[in-house]
């Protein structure tokens, strides 16, 4: 059994040498439990939170344990009476090759509703994240300006098709001329700005008139100072992630056009996904609707590999190199 784990606990950007890989041999699972082979991991920018050891929403990941990563296992031993031998099952099982598990935490996914990297995105915690944030905290109305960040990764993309679906005017902001052209392209954005090229506040000014409704975050840095500048009054700001702001050697850089807030009765508010999981079924249910009529594309950025590249591979996330989901799929 191969598996990542933390050996170092990095400052700034993630280095080679603060993973350790280990193997050690597979064990059968005892009674009341299944053994499960890892199919695709799921890899997140939170992940770069879980290495630092300071409060947050999750205890952070200990030095020498296995990294923790959400992912799709397969079955393949079973002394459990409620798993067979062939299903999957999404949970928390690390960056590992095999897992061991009671199936408590866990639950268990269906390929014939959507291929398995969608479940570890628009119909898993990336769906939920676009889907509570833009339409609970952002509290989304009908007719309503979205501007959102990080627009063609695996959140963005999910909120500024919701907003569409829901009656809203959409503007993306994302790093490139390809992503730009891909929310406009094909998801049907309004709009898109990118940030690596233009300049941004002129630009929101530009496709955003009457300005913004609702600005849902996942970059933070001048990305959002920019925004800030275009709220209209009695907007909503969506904190979702500052994905700039998490490889900082020092202090998170705050955003200095705040007063905004003041000056236009705005709100902005900050939300950890988790806390709405009693409704993530509902939720799924509806996405997964979306995707089967046609009128929400899941698209997965899947890189194929073993275990060993997971180091690799996350560092794509901070690069810009995703365009959607980013799963490694073990072969
Ligand atoms: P993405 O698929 O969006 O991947 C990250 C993207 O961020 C990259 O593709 C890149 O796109 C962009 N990016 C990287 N560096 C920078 C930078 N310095 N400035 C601006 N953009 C940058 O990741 P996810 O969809 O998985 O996550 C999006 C956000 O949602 C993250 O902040 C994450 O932490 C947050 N999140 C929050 C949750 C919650 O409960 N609050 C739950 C899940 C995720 P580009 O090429 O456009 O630069």
């Amino acid at each position: 059994n191969r598996q990542i784990r933390l050996a170092r606990r990095p400052v700034g950007p993630v280095r080679p040498e603060d993973w350790a890989r280990t193997e050690e041999p597979v064990a059968a699972p005892e009674e009341g439990w299944f053994l499960g082979r890892t199919r695709y991991l799921s890899l997140d920018p939170a992940m770069r939170g879980w290495l630092d050891d300071r409060p947050s929403y999750l205890p952070p990941v200990g030095l020498g344990e296995v990294m923790r990563a959400g992912s799709i296992v397969e079955v393949v031993e079973s002394a459990h009476p409620g798993y067979r031998v062939g299903e999957f099952v999404s949970g928390t099982f690390g960056v590992q090759e095999y897992v061991r598990s009671d199936g408590r935490g866990t639950h268990r996914v269906d390929p014939a509703l959507a291929p398995l990297p969608t479940h570890l995105g628009a119909l898993g915690m990336h769906g939920m994240t676009a889907y509570f944030g833009l339409l609970e905290v952002g509290a989304l109305k009908e007719g309503e300006t979205v501007a959102v960040s990080g627009a063609a990764g695996a959140v963005g993309s999910l909120v500024g098709q919701i907003a569409k679906l829901k009656g809203c005017r959409v503007v993306g902001i994302a790093g490139g001329p390809a992503k730009c052209a891909w929310l406009t392209g094909e998801l049907g954005f309004d709009a898109a700005v990118d940030y690596q090229n233009e300049d941004v506040r002129r630009a929101l000014r530009t496709h955003a008139p009457d300005g913004i409704d609702v600005y849902f975050d996942n970059v933070g840095g001048p990305v959002l100072d920019a925004a800030l500048t275009r709220l209209a009054m009695h907007a909503r700001v969506v904190v979702c992630g500052a994905i700039s702001q998490y490889n900082n050697e020092q202090a998170v850089q705050g955003p200095a056009n705040y007063l905004s807030l003041l000056v236009r009765r705005a709100r902005m508010e900050g939300f950890v996904v988790f806390d709405h999981a009693a409704r993530y079924r509902e939720a799924a249910r509806e996405i997964a609707g979306w995707i089967a009529d046609g009128r929400l594309t899941a698209r997965e950025h899947v890189v194929k590999g073993g275990v060993d590249d997971f180091p690799e591979t996350f560092q794509m996330l901070f690069r810009g190199a995703n365009t959607g989901k980013l799963v490694l799929e073990l072969t």
